[in-house]
């Protein structure tokens, strides 16, 4: 559709569904969601909204070769030793243990059902999965999510593809369904629902990728780049509470492509080594006072070595035998198919010459760390009616394959549990016609409008993020001028968001893609200013507070009010139900 074609409002079909259970992101928890829901009470309307098209979608869509977390009970695992170890990532905290615990207990359930429904694990000697790290399992995943979304369809859930969310509907305080558009058939949709879980993913370009400057390319990330943080807008629009959003997650990647490492270099044996042959890891980042670094710091290690004089940095591939390196391809072949032939146009043998490794963009995401919404047990947000699980979800970080799915699984139960409680109230007329009207504005501009087209503004807020943010190129450093900056900045651009044009639906998808990021990237300052000390040295760098605060051994939160716009920061403290120390895992 495009503009040509429409010109007013009333042109747009508005299509209304009514549904008991609304989930809107079709992907791992999403789909798990709707599996649970079906399977404890077929009878249940469930619908989901997912953006793009279930088969393939959000983090899972090319596949995976490895789900992080498993509990090899013979090896003597338990959900509080996984708890702990996870605590133990994060540095001793703070991780909401009350959820970590609930999906844990789950986790080992969740996996099975996936082999159960076909997917190939591997299995050691003893007829066990086979362990690849401490919970670390071996998977043949390229077919992960066509499997998983066999399951939700099979199921009896309604599935809207390509139908992408913009807004909760709220009655009052509560949530009753969200509102969006068709990225293929233009519609408007409306869908009132008793209960709504949001399972969007993480927030994918907030910043500006190292692999966008070497490729122009805006889609060459590690994160899934269509999960952009529209289902923590959303909630922050709506005055959700926010937590820990500060807590970005960065990771080692391959230089120029953002590929996998953990597989070369864990599921390999392949070293990392800086550009004077030392094993960095070894020398300097594996232990912190006597113990197993946790993974930030890790995860710092090759940034550290380009800033201190000792990059470039790589894996060390030259330790593989020519059958090793096939068996290495192959295995990338089930996560990330592409970078096989990104390794092939290096031209280099890879058994004589080793791969260049660099640091990735940052994001936000609630399975790897605690940023997201905050949720009570049930995992219902602080808007009633409104559940989050996965990526979307915070306080309890690497929750990962196994762990996404299993929240799935428990929004669901709590969202079954509330929704026999309420009714569903008729919506709002007038906020629906506000959202169609802000939701089709940029593309009723049109494409001779003279204003910004989306993908401009998205660099420009990439680049501010990188710049004032503690991007890949700044090291992840920032300090408290440069993140005003940020905040200034940030707002200019969402002053001009009246100003951003469409020409297809594609473009005012993008539009409102970057609107959202601009969400969450204020949000996200907002964590960053107020946590004035070092806690996650490269997820988190201070440069002007490189110390721990004993006071901020605590979870920052944050509301936006939905009619001023001010964010309030405040904290809630941390809980410790797992005994010991907590940096031990
Ligand atoms: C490349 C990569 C490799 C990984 N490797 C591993 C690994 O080896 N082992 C492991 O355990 N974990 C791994 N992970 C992490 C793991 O895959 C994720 O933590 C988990 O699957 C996330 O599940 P989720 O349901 O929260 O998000 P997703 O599965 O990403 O689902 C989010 C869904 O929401 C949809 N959506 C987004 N916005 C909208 C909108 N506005 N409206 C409607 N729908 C929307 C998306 O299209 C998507 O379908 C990896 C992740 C990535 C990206």
């Amino acid at each position: 559709m495009s503009a040509k074609i429409i010109k007013n409002l009333d042109e747009i079909p508005t299509e209304i569904i009514e549904t008991d259970l609304l989930i809107i992101g079709g992907g791992n928890a999403g789909c798990f969601a709707a599996y649970e829901a079906k399977t404890q009470n077929p009878s249940l309307r469930v619908t989901i909204m997912e953006k793009a098209h279930i088969s393939r979608s959000g983090a899972l869509a090319a596949g995976m070769d490895a789900i992080n977390t498993y509990l090899r009970e013979d090896k003597g695992e338990t959900p509080e030793k996984l708890v702990k170890w996870s605590r133990a990532q994060m540095g001793g905290g703070p991780i909401r243990e009350d959820l970590a615990l609930s999906n844990a207990e789950i986790l080992n359930e969740t996996v099975d059902l996936l082999e159960e429904w076909g997917l190939p694990i591997v299995r050691d000697e003893g007829g066990q999965y086979k362990l690849r790290g401490r919970y670390d399992i071996s998977i043949q995943g390229e077919q992960l999510k066509p499997i998983m979304a066999e399951k939700a369809m099979e199921a009896g859930a309604q599935v809207l593809n390509r139908v992408a969310a913009t807004n909760l509907l709220i009655e009052g305080e509560r949530c009753i369904g969200a509102m969006g558009f068709g990225v293929r058939d233009g519609k408007f949709y409306v869908i009132r629902a008793k209960a709504t879980i949001v399972s969007t993913g993480g927030a994918c370009g907030i910043y500006k990728s190292p692999v966008t400057d070497y490729s122009g390319s805006h889609h060459q990330t590690w994160m899934c780049p269509f999960n952009v943080g529209t289902g923590y807008a959303m909630g922050i629009r709506a005055g959700a509470e926010m937590t820990s959003l500060e807590q970005r997650w960065v990771a080692v990647r391959t230089k120029d492509f953002c590929g996998p490492v953990d597989t070369i270099a864990v599921g390999y044996g392949c070293l990392m080594i800086n550009g004077k042959g030392e094993r960095i890891m070894e020398e300097r980042y594996a232990h912190v006072g006597g113990e197993k670094a946790p993974r930030f710091f890790r995860l710092n290690a090759p940034m550290n070595e380009w800033l201190e004089g000792r990059g470039p940095t790589y894996v060390d591939t030259r330790v593989l035998d020519p059958e090793e390196a096939k068996d290495l391809r192959t295995d990338l072949l089930n996560e990330r198919p592409t970078f096989v032939l990104f390794l092939a146009s290096l031209g280099i043998d890879i058994t004589k010459e080793p791969v260049e490794i660099y640091g990735s963009d940052p994001y936000i995401v609630g399975g790897h760390t605690g940023s997201g919404y905050w949720v009570g047990i049930d995992r219902m947000t602080t808007v009633p009616g409104l559940f989050a699980a996965g990526e979307a979800a915070g306080g309890s970080p690497n929750k990962f394959v196994g762990g996404c799915g299993s929240e799935g699984r428990l929004a669901t139960r709590g969202a079954l549990g509330y929704l026999k409680k309420v009714s569903l109230p008729p919506a709002d007329s007038a906020q629906v016609e506000q959202e169609k009207k802000r939701v089709f504005a940029p593309f009723l501009r049109g494409p001779e409008f003279d204003g910004i087209n989306p993908v401009e503004m998205e660099e420009r807020l990439q680049r501010l993020m990188d710049e004032y943010a503690g991007g890949v190129h700044q090291f992840y450093r920032m300090n408290e001028e440069r993140l005003v900056q940020a905040l200034k900045h940030i707002r200019k651009l969402q002053d001009q968001a009246e100003l951003l044009y469409a020409g297809e639906l594609h473009d005012l998808m993008s539009a409102h893609e970057v609107i959202d990021r601009l969400n969450v990237a204020e949000v996200l300052v907002h964590h960053l200013l107020f946590r004035k000390e070092t806690r996650w040295p490269g997820w988190q760098t201070r440069m002007d507070y490189p110390e721990v605060d004993p006071k901020l051994d605590c979870f920052v939160e944050s509301v936006r009010d939905p009619k001023t716009g001010e964010v309030k920061v405040f904290t809630r403290p941390y809980e410790q139900l797992i005994p010991g120390d907590r940096t031990k895992g």
